[in-house]
């Protein structure tokens, strides 16, 4: 791999294996010769309005994997053409989550940077008689256009002169129209099939201050005259995109032959739609902006800064992204699935230990009071050079709350009185006695230890039948947790009833908090990067929220694995 970053190699082969039609077609071009001896060349394209989600992390998979695997290059391009929806603190963290994800591209690029190209460009169609200036509204302009049944009808502006259309083009370039009052379409037929070969706009003008070119342009082409000749300029070979392009395809081409330039071809593949998931940054924004989430980097969200904070890596999101593949036609996938593929790589790289979330005293009374000693546990037995490390134990232990129930039901296996559980790394113990607020609640258990079971280990044979995470509480550290949940409660979003918004399915929630967590102390010197499997609890990571002497972690996930048990049902 030239693009992708030496530490991040893909977590499992499909990332890199994964047969799909955009690589055969690729394998095809370079095989007859169709760009000569040029390099294979994509570029991903996003506008910056918005953060990258989990949806962009597929398609620079694509653009950047299928380049990478022919020996070609990948340029990141933005897409900057509306300059009032556009920022650059969404250039810079586009350019982060490109990074993060383990990809470099070879040129950086900007639709902008190509205004005056494209603007010669428009010029040249004008002066062919391509190209004409209407002054029709936009409402007029949509009125002529026609349905899929019913042909367009032409503008009267549609014959003027190639004279007065050079003069008044360049009178809007030169700022004399106010906006919305004229614009530049390309002349090309208004009884085609496809709409958007119906004279589309090429230049609208928009006295509007751009995140780049400031108030240099009071004109802005309209996606479709940019992309494809920003393909053309960069030569780019494959220009993938999701399949709404595909109805752009015949103009795309049209804007490319009448200029005569680098012929770019466009390739679809399916969107990316994820069950629970909403992947469309104007929605996403308008969570971030109505503050139904905290931010763009908010755990919950699938912005790739919201996985990241979650404790999502980019080996698992290309893994997944692997996995997935392209198609030619759009469909849905499980969110299960994504967990299930960052689950598998935690288990593989994540330190164990251990948390307790809604701690229980636990008592030993025959254990010597102001004793101390460590035991030993392997930081990730699926990892033995992760190593040991010694975990203080006491006479006072925090247990989980569920573990203990006084009146266990039929199968409760854990501990309450009179059973013996063993306390993983360190001793079996038997509860013997409660004790209980006014209330009733059981606020501490007491119990005794079995010297000769030290490690865990049964001194006679002996079985227990449940083992169980502890945390010393002289030692013990606390910590603020958050539990995270899907941010919707539907599948699909979108399975609205009369008169609903999408946002009306938000999960209320999708977050708990957990102030009184109590963990090992080890767990004091957790960094950013750092991951952790809290036993018994699931995935961990610090939120950036942490400072000294306030450690808050996020849950990324928890231990079990939906998505293998559906696979495992659907005999997989
Ligand atoms: P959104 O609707 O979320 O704003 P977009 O398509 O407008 O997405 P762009 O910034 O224009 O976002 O997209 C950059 C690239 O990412 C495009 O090539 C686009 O096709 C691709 N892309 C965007 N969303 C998805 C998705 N859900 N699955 C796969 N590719 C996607
Ligand atoms: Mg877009």
């Amino acid at each position: 791999m030239t693009n992708a970053n030496p530490e991040s190699q893909p977590a499992t082969p499909e990332a890199t294996t994964h047969s799909n039609f955009l690589r055969d077609q690729i394998a095809e071009d370079v095989r007859t010769k169709k760009y000569g001896d040029a390099v294979v060349q994509t570029r991903f394209p996003p506008e910056p309005n918005g953060y990258l989600h989990i949806g962009h992390a597929k398609a620079i998979c694509i653009d950047f994997g299928l380049a990478d695997e022919f020996g070609g290059k990948t340029n990141l391009r933005f897409d900057d053409t509306n300059p009032e929806k556009e920022e650059t603190e969404y250039v810079e963290s586009i350019k982060t989550d490109v990074r993060w994800l383990g990809f470099d591209w070879d040129r950086l690029c900007y639709a902008s940077d190509y205004f005056g190209q494209l603007y010669e460009w428009a010029l040249k169609l004008v002066k062919a008689g391509n190209a004409y200036v209407d002054d029709l509204t936009a409402d007029e302009i949509r009125q002529h256009r026609g349905t899929l049944t019913e042909p367009g009808t032409d503008s009267p502006f549609r014959n003027r002169t190639i004279e007065e259309n050079l003069d008044l083009f360049v009178r809007m370039k030169n700022g004399e129209f106010p906006d919305g009052s004229r614009v530049l379409r390309a002349k090309i037929e208004m009884a085609s099939p496809n709409l958007n070969m119906r004279d589309p706009v090429m230049y609208r003008i928009l006295h509007a201050t751009h995140h780049r070119t400031g108030d240099e342009w009071c004109i802005y082409p309209m996606y479709d005259f940019a992309h494809g000749q920003s393909d053309s300029i960069e030569h780019v070979t494959h220009s993938m995109c999701t399949l709404e392009f595909a109805d752009h395809q015949p103009l795309y081409r049209w804007y490319i032959e009448q200029l005569g330039i680098f012929p770019s071809q466009q390739i679809e593949f399916d969107r990316l739609n994820l069950t629970y998931t909403l992947l469309s940054k104007r929605k996403l924004l308008q969570l971030v902006q109505e503050k139904r989430v905290n931010a763009w980097d908010d755990p919950r969200m699938p912005t790739l800064s919201g996985l990241r904070r979650r404790g999502f890596t980019p080996e698992a999101i290309r893994a997944f992204c692997g996995a997935i593949g392209a198609s030619r036609t759009n469909g849905s996938t499980d969110v299960e699935m994504l967990e299930h593929f960052q689950r598998d790589d935690l288990n593989h790289r994540a330190r164990r230990a251990m948390a307790v979330l809604h701690p229980l005293k636990l008592v030993i009374d025959n254990y010597p009071e102001g004793k101390e000693e460590f035991v030993e546990v392997a930081n990730n037995p699926e990892a033995p050079s992760a190593g040991t490390r010694q975990v203080p134990f006491s006479r006072e232990l925090f247990i989980e709350h569920d573990d203990f129930r006084e009146v266990p039901p039929p199968k409760y296996y854990r501990l309450s009185p009179g059973k013996e559980v063993r306390l993983r790394n360190a001793y079996f113990v038997t509860a013997k006695s409660v004790v209980k607020d006014a209330a009733g609640n059981v606020i501490e258990v007491h119990c005794t230890y079995d010297p000769l079971s030290r490690g865990g280990n049964s001194p006679d044979g002996r079985k227990v039948k449940s083992t169980m995470h502890w945390v010393s509480a002289a030692h013990a550290i606390s910590a603020e947790i958050r539990l995270y949940d899907k941010l919707f409660t539907k599948a699909d979003p979108y399975d609205l009833e009369e008169g609903q918004d999408v946002l009306d399915n938000l999960n209320p929630n999708s977050v708990e908090v957990l102030t009184g967590a109590e963990l090992e102390p080890s767990l004091a010197s957790a960094k950013r990067e750092d991951r952790f499997q809290f036993e018994r609890v699931g995935y961990f990571c610090l939120d950036p929220d942490s400072a000294a002497g306030k450690l808050v972690f996020n849950r990324t996930l928890a231990l079990k694995d939906s998505w293998a048990k559906i696979e495992k049902k659907a005999g997989a």
